[in-house]
């Protein structure tokens, strides 16, 4: 048959015995589940054995995009994982971006699934309908630069995810990345491929994806670049990169060791932060089809590090991590970025962990004898250091290797919960006691993979947005009228746990699709431009208002196989951190408040939001899990919410 905007296969490898096995990609599941994220969920369901360790050969690995994945349309790049995550025994999609995704279809495929172990280490290489398991011997050992730059040198014109040595050493915290520019697989995608002795994967391909109604599609998709080219703040972002809206994120990531809020943006400004960014090096790029090009390779200009270069989806991450770590000086931050993406280690959570350590050792209760000798003076050195020893599992970082496992597991579960903000096993990136509890910060309570970054979004993305704007978003999102309502029936303003419920679809929508959900690229969107260019390019003709049930159905299948694993309301509790003041330098305490800071919140405030969430999605208020009306309405009755308990 023929497909128009899908590629139209599947690849399926075995690593343990090479077998490899093309089948047409499945119309119904296509049909039902959209693509990316929602027909990756929705066959992890099949292939995952509940309660498999995510090491285990058999736990699948599925990489692929969607429909709207290399179309053209405006930030059409995005490419997922799906997988169980070793760093919180969840199962989830990463998505990251650039050429992969869109390599991956040209080759004529939309997702390919990985099973097994091989034997030694191994590449997979797809170049069309020649696909290879090659040797990875010259690769292993290699960081993830080294690997890609390989890998480009070997194939030419490539789509390359590769990971580096935290992976190979199976490190809680070993993500992935996609043609150095961008990570993709928070939480252990490195290690579940280190774990199968899969050191990266290549894409090419000379076909074409094709378009069902080319007019129609070109209509939309470039009255999307000319809004794109008309928004006022374009050229800031190509210049600035998301460091654009460095007024709100310094005052949304200007904390350290989980209680120390740092207002004094002047200095934070002239050593890491937007002054000291503004006299790095910058080569703007982007992904394919993307005019907003906000990734950049900085270069350190002066001082020790000078020449230092990092090719990072932004440098803001390594100003919050400088903020965290007490970094002085902009070019010791690029050097952290740089080696934690080499090593292919998770920048925002090893500085999470580093300040952890540090903290403890400020406060005496850790001493450096107790971590085997290495410093832990908030020092670049010393932080280089401890990120090579837990990339190679040597000495203590054997244990920082295993996550916030690890540290439990030194420290005990008590002390690391009463210093860290952990939700599921992992710290959050959004704080809400300096912000407020909005989307993103409630999302990560919620988010059945644990926190990240990119669970939550909408209107309230951005720090004091006034309500008709966040209205406006709301619409956008295709948050019906009565939605709407429901989610403003506060005396908050807004209750953040019905809310929510729509930025996850929105979320979903773009995974699911194959569209980039940073901010800057999703902005442009709205549900009937995504209706459009969806109908337009696969000839399936669905409504906004269809799209969004399609998309809550793939929440729920992401969610039942999160049950399945044994998570329950108890995992989406908010970590008692929260509850306790952040102190600034001039002595002040900051509470949580909620997103327009008119409350302190209590436990109890946060635990009915999590109640009405339930109720909004149709799920038990109790358990928090979907209820069989629910999973009849959305057509899922064949996946039975079983709970096993978790190990
Ligand atoms: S906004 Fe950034 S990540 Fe998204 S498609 Fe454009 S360049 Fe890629």
């Amino acid at each position: 048959m023929e497909y128009y905007g899908y590629a139209g296969k599947e690849l399926y490898i075995d690593l343990t015995t090479g077998e490899i096995e093309e089948k047409p990609l499945d119309l119904d599941m296509a049909l039902k589940f959209l693509g990316g994220m929602g027909i990756q969920q929705r066959m992890l369901f099949d292939l995952l054995k509940p309660g498999i360790d995510p090491f285990a050969p058999d736990a699948p690995l599925i990489f692929g995009s969607g429909p709207l994945t290399g179309t053209g349309a405006p930030g059409t790049s995005r490419v997922m994982a799906t997988l169980k995550y070793p760093e919180t025994g969840a199962t989830g999609s990463g998505g990251g971006a650039m050429r992969f995704g869109f390599m991956l279809k040209l080759a004529g495929y939309d997702h390919v699934v990985i099973t097994g172990k091989a034997s030694k280490p191994v590449y997979l290489k797809i170049v069309d309908s020649n696909v290879e398991i090659c040797d990875a011997k010259h690769l292993w050992g290699k960081d993830i630069v080294q690997t890609t730059e390989a890998l480009w040198d070997a194939h030419g014109d490539c789509g390359v995810i590769a990971m580096g040595q935290a992976g190979e050493h199976l490190g809680e915290m070993a993500q992935a990345a996609c043609d150095l520019g961008s990570s993709i697989g928070r939480g252990g995608l490195g290690a579940v491929m280190g774990s199968k002795n899969l050191k990266a994967l290549v894409a090419s391909g000379s076909g074409s994806i094709r378009i069902a109604d080319p007019e129609r599609f070109n209509k939309v998709r470039e009255s999307l670049f000319e809004r794109v080219k008309r928004y006022p703040l374009h050229g800031d972002i190509v210049r600035d990169s998301i460091m654009e809206n460095w007024r709100n994120y310094s005052i949304q990531f200007g904390y350290k060791n989980n209680r120390t809020f740092i207002p004094d943006l002047e200095e934070i400004d002239r050593t890491v932060g937007f002054e000291a960014y503004k006299k790095l090096g910058k080569t703007a790029f982007g992904c394919p089809s993307c005019f907003i090009v906000d990734k950049e390779i900085v270069e350190a200009t002066s001082g020790r590090w000078k020449g230092t270069k990092w090719s990072t989806p932004t440098y803001l991450n390594a100003a919050m991590l400088a903020m965290k770590l007490d970094m002085k000086d902009a070019g010791e931050a690029v050097k952290f970025g740089d080696v934690t993406d080499r090593y292919g280690i998770d920048n925002l959570g090893s500085s999470d962990m580093i300040d952890f350590l540090y903290t403890l050792h400020e406060e005496g209760t850790l001493t450096e004898d107790d971590v085997g000798g290495l410093s832990l003076k908030r020092d670049i050195d010393g932080a280089l250091t401890l990120l090579e020893k837990m990339a190679y599992r040597e000495g203590f970082g054997n244990e920082m290797a295993d996550g916030w496992k690890g540290m439990k597991r030194v420290f005990g579960e008590e002390l690391v919960n009463k210093k860290t903000s952990i939700i599921k096993g992992r710290e959050g990136v959004w704080e809400p006691r300096i912000s407020g509890l909005g989307t993103n910060e409630f999302a990560q309570l919620v988010y059945p993979r644990g926190p990240n970054a990119e669970c939550g979004g909408s209107g309230l993305y951005t720090l004091g947005q006034p309500l008709d704007t966040v209205v406006r978003h709301a619409g956008r999102m295709g948050m019906s009228n009565e939605a709407i309502e429901r989610s403003l029936d506060s005396p908050l303003k807004v209750n953040i746990g019905r809310f929510v419920t729509s930025s996850e679809h929105w979320l979903a929508l773009f995974n699911s699709l194959g569209i980039c959900n940073r901010h800057v690229n999703n902005r442009f969107y709205s549900i009937g431009i995504v209706s459009e260019l969806y109908s337009a390019a696969t000839g399936i003709e669905r409504s906004p208002e269809e799209l969004i049930t399609y998309s809550e159905r793939v929440w729920n299948v992401f969610k039942m196989a999160n049950v399945r694993e044994g998570f329950s309301r108890k995992d989406d509790e908010p970590p008692q951190n929260w509850f306790e003041p952040m102190v600034d330098y001039k002595g002040e305490e900051h509470y949580m408040m909620d997103y327009y800071k008119t409350k302190k919140l209590t436990r109890e405030d946060v635990d009915q939001w999590i109640t009405d969430y339930y109720v909004e999605r149709g799920w038990d208020p109790d358990t928090g899990i979907p209820t069989k009306e629910k999973i009849a309405e959305l057509g899922l009755e064949e996946l039975a919410p079983k709970r096993r308990e978790k190990k």
